[in-house]
């Protein structure tokens, strides 16, 4: 089960929801609801957007489906119309709704079908054609089927975006854009992405008013999600390696660790004088100079950050691309700590680490702790004199982030596309 922002441990009936869909969430073996479940439902229910934060894993789709579900129910027309629309990026995750839905309606007279791109479109289209309440689609092969005028969104109520940060990699968000000018006024939109890169921001801030936002904790701790590399090197050879590393790669925020102070000044200097926009934060920086070098870094003006452990406390910065670490730290959480303030929320970042001679013994220690050895660049300009060989470590597995709840296996007796589905009693079309 994934870590959840309350220690609440109500159950569903606390929820607000109706007793039809207790029954399905009962059915499907669901005990208690999981963080982002406990806090979505409720103001979804209350007719509010909703921006979630949550990976796949996190019961997300419950999270948005069981509220839609009662919502359209509370509100069933004589006509079927497509009354909600899901955009998801993918056929499986399409299918994977579609099957949630017939898991958490099946005591509802809804229906809903999934369509994609890659099949042939007939049987969509007969779908549709049959009246549905419920959509679940991927923007191309919706984009194609509006074109043609074979489906019709006049009467949407609730646009759901799944895996908002996966549209934008896969290069469908001009298609969702698309999709949702097809749209009239809605009166609620809820928005879900793993990650919160700039454009899904100002997507969201587009598309919602006023919304509740849930986030669960990160999934991934970020010694899995942090791209981690150690570079061997002479204490006298750091400085040059380091302006190296700052070069070769448009590193456009960067936060370099030192140990000390001293340290941390020397290196800011260094960097200033080598035509690299940098800034030392440290216990001994007055809080004025302190907190302008953060709005610096942060509005992108300075590249680089030189902290020291006990500064980054506490720092929260978007966006920071590369850690540094030009000394590693004697404390081997320390540098969990420090690599966990680049691939924030998902996000891919990368930590760099500089050891000589002498911080052997801490990086065996650190890659103790993380249960896996880091990664060693040998082709680097500034390789240790003595060539000591790379610590041989034995590394002790530790428990990693979270993981997904073990619900049961997902339900739902077709295929996706392959018909207007409704889970339990079959009623007349
Ligand atoms: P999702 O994050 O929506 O892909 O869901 C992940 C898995 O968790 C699915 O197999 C769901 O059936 C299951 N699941 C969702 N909510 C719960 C819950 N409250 N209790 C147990 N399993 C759940």
């Amino acid at each position: 089960m994934a870590e959840g922002s309350s220690s609440s441990s109500s159950g569903f009936d606390e929820l607000g929801l109706s007793a039809s869909i207790l029954r399905a969430v009962r059915e499907a073996g669901y005990v208690q609801p999981t963080p982002i479940q406990r806090d979505a439902i409720p103001p979804v229910l209350a007719g509010r957007d909703l921006l979630g934060c949550a990976q796949t894993g996190t019961g997300k789709t419950a999270a948005f489906a069981l509220p839609l579900l009662q919502l359209l129910d509370a509100r069933v027309g004589d006509d079927p119309c497509v009354r909600a629309l899901v955009l998801t990026p993918t056929r499986e995750l399409a299918a994977q709704i579609g099957e949630s839905l017939s898991t958490y309606g099946r005591h509802l007279e809804l229906w809903h079908t999934v369509i994609f791109g890659g099949v042939s479109e007939g049987p969509q289209i007969q779908e549709l054609r049959r009246g549905i309440d419920v959509l679940v689609a991927t923007p191309g092969r919706l984009l194609d089927l509006l074109g043609r005028k074979q489906v019709n969104l006049d009467r949407v109520e609730v646009l759901v975006l799944d895996e908002a940060d996966r549209m934008l990699d896969m290069g469908f968000l001009p298609d969702v854009r698309r999709v949702v000018q097809a749209l009239p006024r809605r009166q609620q939109t809820l928005l879900f992405s793993a990650t919160m890169p700039e454009e899904i921001r100002r997507l969201a801030q587009g598309l919602l008013r006023d919304p509740v936002s849930v986030a669960t904790a990160r999934i991934s701790s970020p010694v899995e999600s942090v791209e981690q590399q150690v570079y061997f090197v002479d204490k006298v050879n750091k400085r040059r390696l380091l302006l190296d590393l700052l070069g070769d790669v448009a590193k456009r925020r960067t936060l370099v660790f030192s140990r000390t102070k001293h340290g941390a000044n020397r290196i800011a200097k260094l960097l200033d004088d080598h035509g690299i926009r940098a800034s030392a934060i440290h216990g001994n920086k007055s809080q004025g100079a302190r907190t302008r070098a953060l709005e610096g870094f942060r509005r992108g003006e300075l590249a680089v950050l030189v902290a020291t452990d006990l500064a980054a406390r506490g720092l929260d910065v978007d966006g920071i691309t590369h850690v540094i670490n030009f000394d590693l730290p004697n404390e081997p959480e320390t540098y969990v700590h420090r690599i966990g303030r680049t691939g924030r929320a998902g996000a891919t970042g990368v930590a760099l680490s500089m050891c000589d001679h002498e911080e052997r013994d801490y990086l065996r220690d650190i890659e103790s702790l993380i249960g896996r050895r880091i990664e060693a660049v040998d082709d680097h300009a500034y390789p240790p004199s003595g060539q000591p060989p790379a610590p041989a470590v034995a590394p002790r597995p530790r428990a990693g982030g979270g993981r997904a709840p073990a619900g049961p296996a997902r339900r739902g007796s077709g295929r996706p596309g392959r018909g207007r589905r409704r889970g339990g009693r079959r009623s007349p079309s």
